[in-house]
């Protein structure tokens, strides 16, 4: 096993990191250990570095499977561009491409090769000639029918253990309840491997639940503090995203639609758009956001109530992945409830879907902090309320309920933890129905005690008293209500609960302005965010697989003016230091000369001509940077723009002869190669970009000269 500086230098110089989020490090420690490991996240923890990092110091190969191929792409072009061997294999390649990929394989090439499940047999053929020291399983939940997303070609993989025994495996998944979680380790043969589950609080998504009325109003209002956020709104109908779309395009948003029934190309340019910030607001059905890794999603709008907490939890989590402060809003109507109802009736598995939709609807109608809800409903306790849920920015008033909840608590407990939520209200209330009548509940001690309180308002205390923790729902069991650890407290250790009032239900529920302002738009940051931009286009890669925002953040408060300072940036690795590290530190020295323009009287934008006088007296660029104190990459910049401008300077003594002359049999092996990146990726990445961009101007000046 690898020492622990080993591991951190490498999370620096490949991923660019400082330090493991929580978690990270437990989990690759246990992968060089030789365990198996189940890992629960959610959507945005950081699940990639726990197989990504140890595939690097690994002997062999990581096999690594996925189910969708556009995000294997994406995930494979993003570790490219950190400078790691990766690859995929799927059925949309040529023969010739897999022949190729096979190849690689055989000679070590590739560090992780993504597979989707259906392509594992492409590999059969090979699987004796290479060596395997890792398998990783991405969206493990595909193979529990308890999920939510379960997809048949997952089955298989339960062999994957019985051919490689002695391979470590690593499952990946952020859905988190219990019974999911066990079904897949059984079904991939890893019944005993470690569970690490992740907390799976997002503390920068602010939550906020809305009444589902003038929608489009409210959304408009909710978008004039956010002029150029990118953001998704999930509808239930494609209709909806379609006239949702036009409505905002009308006013003037860069809105489009996206479903599964619109044209793939069509589709195609939504989503790359959107990626690179030129379609700002994309309205989808669930069809969207599974396939891309956009760490800058702004906020995430729910039109419709989802039809469970799992799924609105992984739509909301895909805001804010980099950490920087989220909103996210949830519009609640009832006749999303009704329609919601009648789609669960036509799908197998109805109850279970019902009860979920229940748990949905109570989320929605909660009157306590809805974090604690959320996380509660995937086993979390926290012990303070949030402070940033509307429930806590704008909180109800609370009325000593312990009696209210004495009186559930033993009725549940009298009629033995049989009943859902309704027969117990019935029995509180005292109802003559049918069902109390049959099983004799007429003679439960408790029964007519909470006749004092109208029938919708013991629903309300009782979805409250679940909220809390004090009684829960048991979904695989007819929705009986259950007691919990908590219940024993009330009823017998004398604690006392407080309930929300419910006259102040409509109070909470008025329109909350949105009141996550941004602070001042930050005008280096822009800049940073264009550059970024551009730099995407040449590289062909999505904008954010340049550098995510949070890390441009800190590049426009740090300012970084060296190459050792850019290096310390989060989100820095040596790769991308080499690619883009010059080009950012010109811009930011550019940014921070014009502000200070006025004070000096320099002569700016000859910069680059004391470079050149200096590199007249026969000086090395190592020896302008030091005596300019300037990083080297800057005084690259400089020395490339003067070749431009026409100065007489022997480019090729900054590049080596055999990587000018691969580049030249490269290009004319490559047909239209598409910018430097096609470059790059035909020598794997060992041709920095610097050299590559040197090595085609040099090319094409010896081309007009033949000319
Ligand atoms: P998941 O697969 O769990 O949804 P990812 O692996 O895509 O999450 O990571 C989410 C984001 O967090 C990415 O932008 C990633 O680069 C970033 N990230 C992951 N680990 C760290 C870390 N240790 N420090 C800083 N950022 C990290
Ligand atoms: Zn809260």
């Amino acid at each position: 096993m690898p020492n622990q500086q080993k591991i951190l230098h490498t999370l620096k110089e490949y991923f660019g990191y400082d330090s493991f989020r929580p978690l990270q490090e437990k989990i690759i420690n246990s992968v060089f250990d030789g365990m198996d490991n189940l890992v629960i996240m959610p959507t945005g923890g950081g699940k990639s570095i726990c197989y990504q990092l140890p595939a690097l110091l690994l002997p062999g190969i990581t096999l690594v499977i996925s189910p969708l191929i556009a995000l294997m792409k994406d995930q494979v072009d993003g570790l490219i561009a950190n400078g790691v061997q990766a690859s995929f294999i799927n059925s949309s390649q040529s023969e010739n491409d897999q022949q190729k990929i096979h190849q690689k394989l055989k000679d070590n090439q590739i560090k992780l090769l993504y597979v989707a499940p259906e392509s594992l047999s492409f590999l059969d053929t090979i699987f004796s000639e290479i060596e395997i020291s890792l398998i990783a399983i991405d969206e493990a939940h595909c193979i529990s029918s308890w999920g939510h997303d379960f997809r048949p070609a997952y089955t298989q993989l339960g062999y994957l253990k019985n051919k490689f025994p002695k391979v470590p495996l690593i499952a990946l998944t952020a859905t988190a309840d219990k019974a999911t979680r066990q079904d897949i380790c059984d079904q991939l043969n890893i019944p005993d491997a470690t569970q690490h589950l992740a907390s799976f609080d997002r503390k920068n998504l602010s939550l906020e639940v809305r009444p589902g009325n003038k929608r489009i109003e409210q959304i408009l209002n909710f978008l004039v503090n956010k002029p150029n956020d990118s953001g998704i709104i999930y509808c239930l109908s494609r209709k909806t995203t379609e006239t949702l779309a036009e409505k905002l395009k009308d006013k003037g948003y860069k809105a489009e639609a996206y479903h599964a029934g619109i044209e793939h190309q069509k589709r195609a340019n939504v989503q790359e758009g959107f990626i690179n910030d030129t379609v700002q607001i994309v309205c989808a059905t669930i069809a969207f956001g599974m396939g891309i890794d956009k760490s800058n999603v702004r906020w995430v709008i729910h039109y419709n109530l989802p039809k469970n907490i799992e799924g609105y939890y992984q739509e909301i989590g895909r805001a804010g992945r980099d950490g920087i402060p989220s909103s996210t809003l949830l519009f609640h109507s009832y006749a999303d409830v009704v329609q919601l109802q009648k789609f669960a009736d036509t799908s197998g598995n109805k109850e279970v879907q019902l009860a979920k939709l229940d748990r949905m609807q109570q989320y929605a109608e909660s009157l306590s902090c809805r974090r604690k809800i959320l996380l509660s409903y995937f086993g979390e306790l926290i012990e303070k309320d949030c402070g940033n849920c509307d429930v806590c920015k704008n909180p109800p008033t609370f009325i000593d309920g312990t009696i209210i909840a004495q009186k559930a608590l033993s009725t549940v407990t009298r009629i033995k933890e049989q009943e859902p939520i309704g027969t117990i209200i019935d029995v509180l209330r005292g109802a003559q129905n049918a069902i109390v009548l049959d099983k004799g509940y007429q003679e439960v001690k408790t029964y007519g005690i909470g006749n004092d309180i109208a029938w919708r308002d013991w629903q309300q205390y009782i979805i409250q008293l679940i909220n809390q923790g004090y009684l829960e729902i048991a979904f695989h069991q007819n929705n009986k209500l259950k007691l919990t650890a908590l219940s024993r407290k009330v009823l017998f250790e004398g604690e006392r609960v407080s309930l929300a009032h419910l006259k102040e239900l409509e109070k909470t529920k008025q329109v909350i302005l949105d009141q996550s302002k941004k602070g001042s738009t930050p005008n280096l940051f822009e800049k940073l965010r264009q550059l970024r931009l551009e730099l995407a286009k040449e590289a062909g890669i999505p904008a954010y697989q340049v550098f995510n925002d949070a890390t441009l953040k800190e590049m426009e408060k740090v300012r970084p003016m060296t190459d050792e300072e850019f290096m310390q940036i989060n989100g820095v690795g040596r790769q991308k230091m080499q690619n883009y590290g010059y080009q950012f530190i010109k811009e930011i020295i550019n940014f921070s000369a014009k502000k200070t323009k006025k004070k000096k009287s320099s002569k700016k934008g000859n910069t680059h001509k004391e470079t050149l006088a200096l590199y007249k007296e026969g000086m090395s660029i190592e020896e302008i940077a030091i005596k300019r104190q300037l990083a080297q990459s800057t005084i690259f910049s400089h020395i490339m723009k003067l070749y431009n401008e026409g100065e007489q300077i022997d480019l090729t003594q900054f590049v080596n002869k055999q990587d000018v002359l691969a580049i030249k049999k490269a290009k004319k092996e490559l047909e239209q190669p598409e910018g430097l990146k096609s470059y790059f990726e035909h020598f794997n990445g060992t041709i920095d970009y610097n050299s590559i961009r040197l090595a085609l101007i040099i090319l094409e000046k010896e081309n007009s000269v033949v000319k």
